[in-house]
């Protein structure tokens, strides 16, 4: 006999965490997501052993009030959409209302808040989707997310992890992609407590273009400028003498998200045709502008993806766009770089700490009071026992219900109920809880 159940919410969020969970960079990109939609200008992301074991991102963006943030944990809860016609004018990153529910649900989980109108901020720790602690704080204004020990329930989950570098990698590739889409809010990256990136707040476009694509293209960048009725396109290229061996330095953004999408990656090699060698990818960072009605941004929960509904004459458009600003190169080889925009390079610090570059040493802002400061007090305190572990095979029984696992030494039945499991002797009247 099948029995169909509503699964318990913890379980729900677990496999939701599936897909909006899968690796320690989609938890940076979902909390930095909720950083830029409360309007942080400056975002600090700190990241231990390649994220597995802190992810901690704080922001002073405009807070949550104890309730907000109460109900901010919950499946569903957002404050970005309202309706079905807001889901078709999202202007905001996030709208699905299910990460922060899905993070805490497979880590140890701290939610640190203060709007301006309170005076106290409110702190919320979880352990495997369950609440152990809700406690007034002082905080400054604003939101910091710690996540700990991601996967520590879901052992599954945590073996298809990879090396601390290559996490690190996805997750400073992450940062960079949403870096370029908000030149205007300073991003930190500290790895191990040293400060990695360093994205200043008084960048334009073009600065940042320049960061994340490498200082040595600066003088190869040129303009995209290309607008119809239809769409607007602008960003920058580099002349196809630089190019890379993978697209991993093509960011596409469509109303300022960060998208993957094959279609507009064919129309980017279409605008360089004939100008690439074989197997060589162009740096590019375009920005599509588009209707809201034009495209849905409802397609995966990771909110990676898109569809355009004439995918046709956007690709198109991506292509005139990209021929023209080549063109443009070709008969004015006068780079952009050339006038006179000092670029800021990123400060990246090797292993040792020495800086790769002195001349940017004097650059890198010390942490200020507040927020950013990687030796701050950890927002979560382990507690004693985490909470249950949940086993993602089997839904926990619900009240009043008893499942039954198996028979052991063929004469107890082990049978889990909301208390615990439940060994019942088959030969006597009664029964042992433990
Ligand atoms: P979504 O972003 O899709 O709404 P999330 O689960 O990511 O869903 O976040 C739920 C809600 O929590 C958000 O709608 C927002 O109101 C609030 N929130 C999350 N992170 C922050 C933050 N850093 N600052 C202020 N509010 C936040
Ligand atoms: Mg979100």
């Amino acid at each position: 006999m099948t029995t169909v159940r509503i699964l318990p919410e913890i379980l729900s969020n677990q496999i939701a965490a599936g897909e909006v969970v899968q690796r320690p960079s989609s938890v940076v990109k979902e909390l930095v997501e909720n950083s830029i939609d409360a309007k942080a200008t400056s975002i600090t992301i700190e990241v231990e052993h390649g994220g597995k074991s802190l992810i901690r991102v704080s922001d002073d963006g405009i807070g949550l009030s104890r309730d907000d943030a109460l109900l901010s944990i919950e499946r569903y809860a957002t404050s970005k959409i309202r309706s079905t016609t807001d889901l078709f004018s999202i202007g905001t990153m996030g709208f699905r209302g299910e990460a922060l529910p899905s993070i805490a649900s497979v880590s140890k989980f701290c939610l640190q808040t203060r709007t301006k109108r309170s005076d106290t901020g409110t702190k919320i720790e979880m352990a495997g989707g369950k609440i152990f602690n809700v406690t007034d704080v002082g905080a400054p204004v604003g939101t910091m997310v710690e996540v700990k020990h991601l996967f520590f329930n879901t052992p599954a989950r945590k073996k298809f992890l990879k090396s601390d570098a290559t996490e690190v990698s996805h997750i400073a590739d992450t940062i960079s992609g949403m870096a370029l889409g908000n030149p205007h809010i300073r991003f930190r990256l500290f790895l191990n407590q040293r400060l990695q990136k360093n994205f200043s707040a008084d960048h334009d476009l073009f600065q940042r273009a320049v960061t994340v694509l490498g200082k040595d293209v600066a003088d190869q960048l040129f303009k995209i400028d290309f607008s119809t009725e239809f769409i607007r396109i602008n960003g920058f290229l580099a002349s196809p003498m630089v190019s890379r061996t993978s697209p991993s330095k093509i960011f596409i953004f469509v109303n300022n998200r960060l998208v993957h999408d094959r279609g507009v990656v064919a129309g980017i090699f279409n605008g360089y045709r004939g100008r690439l060698m074989k197997g060589r990818y162009p740096l590019v960072v375009v920005f599509i502008h588009i209707a809201f009605d034009q495209v849905d941004v409802n397609v995966h929960p990771s909110k990676r993806e898109v569809k355009f509904f004439d995918s046709r004459q956007v690709v198109q458009a991506v292509a005139s766009a990209v021929e023209t600003a080549l063109a443009a190169v070709q008969s004015n080889p006068g780079p952009h770089a050339s006038l006179a925009v000092k670029p800021d390079p990123v400060f990246v610090f090797q292993d040792d700490s020495t800086p790769k570059n002195t001349a940017a040493l004097s650059g890198v802002e010390q942490p200020v009071a507040g927020w950013p400061i990687p030796d701050k007090k950890p927002c979560f305190t382990e507690p004693e026992d985490p909470g249950p572990r949940i086993s993602m095979d089997r839904p926990r029984a619900e009240e009043n219900e008893y499942t039954i696992i198996g028979q052991v030494m063929n004469t107890y039945i082990l049978v889990e109920s909301r208390d615990g499991l439940i060994l019942i002797d088959q030969h006597a009247e009664s029964y042992t809880s433990h």
